[in-house]
Parts: C-alpha cells; structure tokens; sequence
C-alpha cells in the first residue's frame, strides 16, 4: 500500500484501505483508492483476457491428485483459503477423511505471533467451480494447537446444539443479499459517480440497462453454486440498485452455515474475476431512501411442516419474542442501521410478527396461515450476520422447555 492509501485508510478510520465502510463515511474524500472502470457501466470487465488463463486450467491434474482449496472464516467474518495437492482416493470417505492443516494465524488476527499456528479441521466438500475437474473447496473450522475452538469457530458451538436436537429435522432457508460496488468503494454499481440513481421502485427484479446491474455476477454465482453443489434454490435483484439477493436452501441443520459461508467464498471469487467489489454491509448507503441488506432466516421443524404445526410455528416466534434482545445482539454488526421500521424492516427495539407483514420482525406467509403448517421467517438478521450463530440460536431458543407469555400479531396490509 502507498502511503497516501495509507493516510487515506486512517483517516476513514479503517485497518486497510480496502476495508469497506458506509459511503457516506468516506464519500468527502472526492479521492479514490482504486480507480475502475465503471465496468463498461455495470456487468464488470474479466481481470484478465480468460483465454490466457484458460490456457492453464485446461490443463489435467497428474492422475489420482486434486488440488484441494482449503477454507476458513477470519476474524472478521470473510473467508480466507489456501490450497494443496492431495490423493483423490482421500475424498472417499467425506471430510473426515481429509487430513487437518494449519496456518499463520497471527496473519489473520487470530493467534499471537510467538504460537501462531491455527488448527484447521475439514467439515465439508464442495467440488471447485473455479478449477472444475475433480479439484474441490474443503471447508474447515478452526482450533488451536490443543484442540480448543477458536473463539471465532462459532460452527462448532452451532453444530453442538443441531446434534442435541436431530430428531425435529430443522430446515432452513437463508436469503443473502449483498450489494456491489466499483473498486472505489464508494459507488455502487450502475450508481453515478458521486451521485445518485433515480429513486428505488423499478430495480427490484427489474430487467434493462438502467435498472440491473450486475446480473452478470448474480448468474456466475448462481451457475458456480449449483457446480460446487450448493443447494442455492434461487436468486433476484433487490429493491436498491445494484443490490442482489440470493437463496440457500431448506438445508439440514449445520448444513445451511455450511453451504451459506461457502457461497460467501464462491461470490468473493467470482467478484474478484468480475473486478468488482462486493459487500455485505447491512446498510451500505445511509444517505436517502435506499434500502439495506439483509439475510432472512427461513426456519422449520419436522413438527411446522406437519398438519397442525401452525401451533408449533406460534410457539416458536413467541419464545423468540421473549428473547429478542439476545438475538439482536447477535444477528449482525451494524444491523441498527438497517433495522429503522423502514424499508421493509421492524424496528430493532420491538419485537413483532405478522401474517404476509414484511415489517415484522417475523413474517409468517400466507400458505403457512392458510394450510395451517409450514414454516416461518426471521426478518431481522443482517446481510454480514454468522449463520452458524443464527441458526443455532434460533434452535436452542425455540427448543428450550419455556412458559412465554402469547404476542398479539400484527396483520398489516402486506407492504411491497
Ligand atoms: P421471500 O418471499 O421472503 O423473498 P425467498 O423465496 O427469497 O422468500 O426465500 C425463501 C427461502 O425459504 C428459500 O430458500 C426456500 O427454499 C426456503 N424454504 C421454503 N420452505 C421452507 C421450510 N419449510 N423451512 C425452511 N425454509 C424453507
Ligand atoms: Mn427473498
Ligand atoms: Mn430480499
Ligand atoms: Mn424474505
């Protein structure tokens, strides 16, 4: 880094330059760090001609090895990787079967220079839509020499409370979205420069030059997903320009942080080929009306999808009600900004749900009303929230054995 990125990192108040913070924080600067292209105006433009490296990747691995890129979560919730040869047969018996690796984890800010080594343990498989052939992405959690968890590996705390509760067969269904923006960091994709849109109405699930940007990336991830066997069920443009969103699942219990933190993974390399930056701040622009980001929580258990699990579902978002707080707390940073009781959020104060009311905390959807089972929908946690520490609590919350007092719903007209 030069030094005027570094003057200029400090002064927005951020480790590095390329950390992301809200625009209007470090919009004044009239400077930017990186000047890109605005991406022939939105679908991005490849780092590279692809054909010199296609060149390469065509290449076939010696017979019996893969390159195996293994994943995990940092400090600050992104996913770092490095990669190494291992003998395909290794890949038979699942992730337990692949050996644990290590890395510097004073380099992550997670382990003190003088015993730095980080213990990484397989937990999942995916095959590597980047590399393709049988070379794979390997998910892994985090230990330390001694086998204790990170204070980072919120998986294995998640996985603890799925394994005490297999038998409800909970599922769930994450909505990511995320917002792109140009390698200044300060303009969304499709914005103008130092400027603004027209006003959010046409962008959501719109289709036009002037109203979708970054479809472009929206597809190569959703095609790179469905390759690396995410059950991805589906994607659409947001209400703010240059927004997008997708969906994970229903997943399995631990399953659902699993494909979600790798999806994460696979949407920061296809942005890096797409030369551009992705976020998941859950308020990426706070000056105007645009709305922020979220990642809905879509949750069931064996006993919600059966004929009469209304009553379950009922139960549920009361004990979450009593625990709202708690679960704020935990559902994101900066999730304040987004949580206004605007932009089809519930304040972040009062708990509340409804039928279809999508400023609700909770939303349950009219077919669950209607056939009396089916599932429901936490509105609250934020785009940049863990998922292993969503979907966990959202178990050990509605399993505890609790009296809680009923909440009345709220059943507004369904917003837009
Ligand atoms: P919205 O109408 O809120 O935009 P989406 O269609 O974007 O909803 O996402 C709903 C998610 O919920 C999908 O990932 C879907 O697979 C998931 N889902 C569907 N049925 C269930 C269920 N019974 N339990 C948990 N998740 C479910
Ligand atoms: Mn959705
Ligand atoms: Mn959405
Ligand atoms: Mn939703």
């Amino acid at each position: 880094m030069n030094y005027a990125a570094l003057v200029l990192a400090l002064l927005a108040g951020s480790a590095s330059a390329f950390t992301f913070a809200p625009r209007s924080r470090i919009a004044t600067s009239g400077k930017t760090i990186l000047k890109a292209d605005l991406l022939a105006s939105q679908t991005g433009k490849s780092a590279i001609d692809p054909a010199v490296f296609d060149r390469y990747n065509a290449i076939p691995n010696p017979p019996g090895l893969v390159m195996a890129e293994y994943c995990w979560i940092d400090a600050k919730g992104e996913v770092r990787s490095k990669t190494r040869t291992l003998p395909a047969k290794k890949l038979e018996a699942g992730p337990s079967g692949l050996p644990n690796w290590n890395y510097d984890g004073s380099s992550t800010d997670q382990a003190p220079g003088d015993d730095s080594e980080v213990i990484m343990k397989p937990k999942a498989i995916f095959k590597d839509p980047f590399r393709g052939g049988d070379n794979v992405l390997v998910l892994c959690d985090t230990y330390t020499p001694a086998g204790t968890p990170l204070p980072t590996n919120t998986r294995h705390k998640a996985a603890e409370v799925f394994a005490a509760h297999e038998a409800e067969i909970p599922w769930y269904g994450l909505e990511q979205e995320y917002t792109l923006f140009n390698l200044d960091l300060v303009t969304p994709l499709g914005w103008p420069e130092n400027g603004f849109p027209n006003p959010q109405g046409p962008y959501y699930c719109g289709a036009g030059a002037s109203y979708a940007f970054g479809r472009a990336i929206s597809d190569a991830h959703y095609k790179a997903c469905l390759h690396a066997g995410i059950e991805i069920s589906g994607t659409n443009a947001e209400v703010m320009p240059g927004q997008w969103e997708y969906q994970v699942g229903p997943c399995v219990g631990i399953d659902a942080g699993d494909q979600l933190w790798m999806s994460r993974f696979i949407l920061a390399r296809v942005c890096e080929d797409f030369q551009v930056h992705c976020t998941l701040h859950p308020k990426p622009i706070t000056k105007g009306d645009w709305n922020g980001a979220g990642c809905h929580t879509n949750f069931s258990t064996e006993k919600m999808r059966k004929a009469g699990g209304i009553k379950d579902i009922y139960q549920a978002i009361y004990k979450l009600g009593a625990k709202h707080s708690e679960h704020i707390a935990a559902y994101g940073e900066g999730n304040e900004l987004r949580l206004t009781g605007k932009f089809e959020t519930a304040s972040i104060d009062q708990f509340s749900f409804g039928v279809a009311n999508r400023g609700c905390s909770i939303r349950i959807g009219r077919d669950t009303e209607k056939e009396g089972c089916g599932y429901l929908e936490d509105r609250r946690p934020s785009s940049n929230c863990d998922p292993y520490v969503v979907t966990g609590m959202i178990m050990e919350t509605t399993m505890e054995d609790v009296e809680v007092p009923e909440i009345k719903a709220s059943n507004r007209a369904e917003a837009a």
